[in-house]
């Protein structure tokens, strides 16, 4: 046997940098909001899908696509030891399609309506409002190139926001066309940053490289007087493109969401076409991180009824904050291999963003069980029967706490006081070979002494 003693140094282990338990009134708040934004969704007739954590890398690689800042510098991928690429999903749009694939749901009446929640992880520098796993809801519609898809996709993302107490948001939109007019606008984009070379970030003349569209991503100062005058996407729009956005945008009008349009706005994903959108907040003195979208929120205006009130102003506002956003990828299938074309517009939201807003409001998930009953057992008979007796309480429905360390009545009636719980079942030795207990009222401290076998109906009456 080692005689090696532990040695006093080691640090006790933490999370990894980046990610957070989520314990206690955090953990009910993030159910809460995943419950109610999932029954909204079922509401309007999405079905629940759930992907593994896990995808091939190649997925995130095509489809998300080289020269973003997602697939260049933040995915945490790795091999397996049987020698795959893997990575931990940034995101869950290009999972969804894969498994649309794969399960051949283009044969399922169309459009195919889903919506996910879970865990997702990009290798980021953590700050306020950014974490390297964060929890995302989504909804996806595929199957249709219909505008109404796009609105019924902002539609819900929109009253989700609502009930969730979001009153200060505002849709950023924008069309970035499709496989008929994008070239032109990426040539005009490309030409436009090649002449305005000496003033952009070394990231810059690699996207210009690899990814023009992606220039009007970038964040950094220097490239944000260059990107303020970059070519509108919404210009070069084709026939049919204008036609879409102009419907969306008529939907958007008409449903009363405020909305606004954003040229700089294309989202930092290979995969989109036509529609793009982001959900942004007016932080108002709140602090905030800078919006996924970069500077153009800053300059918008504050978030007005519809996109006619809101978007014609160069009033300065502070900054807004991202609270998800998506659009419509009607090229995806193709581009991870698929041989048919599959449009499709969908949106995701960060959970821990909207947590941030001062308006959000807290919900309590569905299955919270308040105890009602402090269960307190006295001495090793009792303790022998006393699970028995829990499983009546859970029969009964009713939630109970208890304490299996505490062997006094006393401190365990200090804690039921503390801790504010209407009842106490004591449950001692007399109690457990007369098969009875002791039913305490808290507040006035009388007491009903039950038998076991009439636990459930007494319960039933106290309730
Ligand atoms: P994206 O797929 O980049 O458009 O992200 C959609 C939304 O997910 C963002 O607007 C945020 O609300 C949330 N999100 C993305 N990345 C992070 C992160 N690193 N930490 C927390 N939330 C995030």
């Amino acid at each position: 046997m080692s005689s090696k003693k532990p040695t006093s140094k080691k640090e006790p282990p933490q999370t990894v940098k980046g990610m957070h338990d989520v314990i206690g009134s955090e953990y009910y708040a993030l159910e809460g909001f995943l419950e109610k934004a999932s029954e909204i969704a079922m509401y309007y007739g999405f079905q629940p899908i759930e992907t593994p954590v896990l995808e091939k890398e190649e997925l995130f690689r095509s489809g998300i696509g080289e020269g973003t800042d997602i697939v260049d510098k933040e995915m945490f991928a790795f091999r397996t030891k049987g020698g795959d690429h893997v990575v931990m999903r940034p995101e869950g749009t290009a999972s969804v399609i894969r498994a649309y694939i794969e399960h051949g749901m283009q044969s399922w009446p169309q459009p195919v309506m889903l919506y996910y929640k879970g865990p997702f992880f990009r290798h980021e520098t953590p700050q306020r409002g950014r974490f390297r796993q964060f929890t995302q809801f989504g909804l996806e519609i595929l199957g249709t190139p219909k505008s109404i898809a796009d609105a019924h996709v902002i539609h819900a993302s929109a009253v989700i926001a609502h009930e969730a107490g979001l009153q200060n948001i505002i849709f950023e939109v924008n069309s970035i066309g499709d496989k008929e007019c994008r070239p032109r606008y990426v040539r005009e984009l490309a030409n436009y940053y090649k002449r305005n070379a000496g003033d952009i970030c070394s990231d810059c003349k690699r996207r210009l490289k690899e990814n023009p569209l992606r220039l009007l991503d970038c964040k950094n100062e220097k490239c944000q007087g260059v990107k303020e005058n970059a070519p509108q996407a919404v210009t070069t729009l084709c026939d049919a493109c204008r036609k879409h956005f102009k419907e969306v945008l008529e939907y958007l009008e008409a449903l009363n969401i405020p909305f606004r349009l954003n040229n700089n706005l294309v989202r930092g994903l290979d995969y989109y076409t036509r529609t793009v959108f982001e959900m942004v907040e007016n932080p108002d003195d709140a602090e905030s991180e800078e919006s996924d979208t970069g500077e153009k929120e800053a300059k918008s205006p504050p978030a007005g009824k519809t996109g006619k009130q809101a978007g014609n102003s160069e009033e300065k506002s502070p900054r807004w904050l991202a609270l998800g956003g998506g659009g419509r990828y009607d090229y995806l299938a193709r581009q991870l291999g698929y041989r048919k074309e599959v449009p499709a517009v969908g949106a995701s939201y960060g959970a821990e963003r909207w947590f941030l807003s001062k308006d959000f409001e807290r919900m309590n998930p569905r299955i919270v069980k308040q105890p009602k009953i402090y269960f307190i057992q006295l001495g090793f008979d009792a303790k022998l029967k006393s699970l028995g007796i829990i499983e009546i309480l859970r029969k009964a429905k009713v939630p109970i706490t208890q304490s299996l360390a505490k062997d006094s009545l006393g401190s365990q009636l200090a804690q039921a006081e503390k801790q504010n719980i209407p009842y106490a079942i004591i449950f001692g030795q007399k109690e457990a070979i007369d098969d009875t207990v002791i039913v305490r009222d808290m507040n006035t401290r009388s007491q009903d002494t039950v038998a076991v076998k009439e636990l459930a109906k007494y319960l039933k009456g106290m309730k």
